[in-house]
């Protein structure tokens, strides 16, 4: 398979990787750095592992600057495990913490954080619109409590926190769907978390980057691999971990830092989401956007068409040309692009083009 017979992948998750990464992986896999095997069929004690592994570790760090006050654990289980292993790491017996429901990532957050704690929500949309994220005045972070919960961006409602709000106690993020695509702030964080497959590599992996002084503080009797503890006292290998998506993810990490890091990533970002955003405004409302203005994403951009059969037309018609996965998702309908880190500029122009063609034919 060349490069040509690519499609143009709007997918909201698992992402669309660099070529030149796709590549490498296809060039290593029979013979992984002259060791005679791929790296998935290595042990995760052989050095050729170890070498990949504690690259991605070090690479995380330098590209995300974290902080040496954070862990970065690489667990399985994906950002929903986190909804769970967060406040069972975070919460000693009896502690709060408050959520922000701001659409259907974090409201499942919150949901499974309420099996494990008596944890409450800080901030909901009244109207039920989830179309906007709430400013830091709207926020109610009751007194006691230990950390507060947002999703940076929803991938389904195609919103995002421009700035996040700032609260008087540690933030807890849920960035499955813009990691790294903009600089993160450490001093206001206890943790961070996102799976890896909706902007840095494949699908198994979730990376979580707690600060060290809250390992441990829980007090619970924890099984092994929920415990925080375990993962960051073995650099993450305390059990097999994901290795083919630790592997990925490096590469696509390497590839990042080539590219020039988060700068180069933030401002990719801001250009794709503004083409996009550029057409939807400037047709006259046959496309539309449903989300406040302040609140939209950078990564999945959220559009509606004047009806459905027009919507569904648009979705085929554009696979046609070569731009896959841009339906909306099965709760929300409409139409929904996802660009991602490594979606190039071209394919938002592509798209752009497309949907000036397609309103001229039925517009
Ligand atoms: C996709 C997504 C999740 C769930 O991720 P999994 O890795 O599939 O568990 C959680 N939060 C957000 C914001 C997401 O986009």
């Amino acid at each position: 398979m060349t490069t040509s017979t690519r499609v143009h992948n709007f997918c909201a998750g698992p992402c669309t990787l660099p070529v030149s990464v796709l590549e490498e992986v296809r060039d290593e896999l029979l013979d992984f750095d002259g060791t005679g095997m791929s790296i998935i069929e290595a042990s995760h004690r052989a050095p050729a592992y170890d070498a990949v592994h504690m690259n991605a570790l070090a690479d995380f760090r330098s590209l995300a600057s974290v902080p040496d006050e954070f862990s970065i654990l690489f667990l399985q289980g994906g950002a929903s495990l986190q909804f769970a292993q967060v406040p069972m790491n975070l919460l000693a017996d009896g502690e709060t913490a408050g959520y922000v429901n701001s659409g259907t990532w974090g409201k499942k957050a919150l949901g499974d954080a309420r099996k494990v704690a008596p944890v409450y929500e800080a901030w909901t949309d009244a109207e039920g619109a989830f179309d906007r994220m709430p400013g830091t005045d709207e926020i109610e972070v009751s007194d006691g409590s230990r950390y507060l919960h947002l999703t940076s961006n929803e991938t389904i409602g195609g919103i995002r926190f421009p700035e996040l709000p700032s609260a008087n106690v540690p933030l807890v993020t849920d960035m499955s769907s813009d990691f790294l695509s903009r600089p993160i702030d450490w001093d206001v964080h206890d943790l961070v978390y996102g799976g890896a497959q909706k902007n840095l590599g494949p699908a198994g992996l979730a990376v979580v980057i707690v600060r060290k002084d809250r390992l441990s503080s829980h007090g619970r009797d924890l099984s092994s691999y929920l415990d925080y503890a375990t993962h960051d006292s073995n650099d993450s290998m305390a059990n097999t971990p994901p290795m083919f998506a630790i592997y990925v993810m490096g590469k696509v990490l390497r590839w990042m830092q080539t590219e020039g890091g988060l700068a180069t990533f933030e401002q990719r970002a801001a250009e794709r989401a503004s083409i996009l955003y550029g057409a939807i405004d400037g047709s006259d409302g046959w496309y539309a956007c449903p989300v406040d203005e302040a609140s939209r994403s950078q990564m999945n951009i959220v559009f509606r068409l004047p009806d459905e059969d027009l919507e569904e037309r648009f979705v085929a018609e554009a696979a046609d040309a070569g731009m896959v996965n841009l339906k909306g998702h099965r709760s929300v309908g409409g139409i929904r692009a996802s660009v991602y880190n490594a979606l190039p500029v071209d394919s938002v122009r592509m798209l752009v083009d497309f949907m000036d063609g397609f309103r001229s034919a039925h517009g």
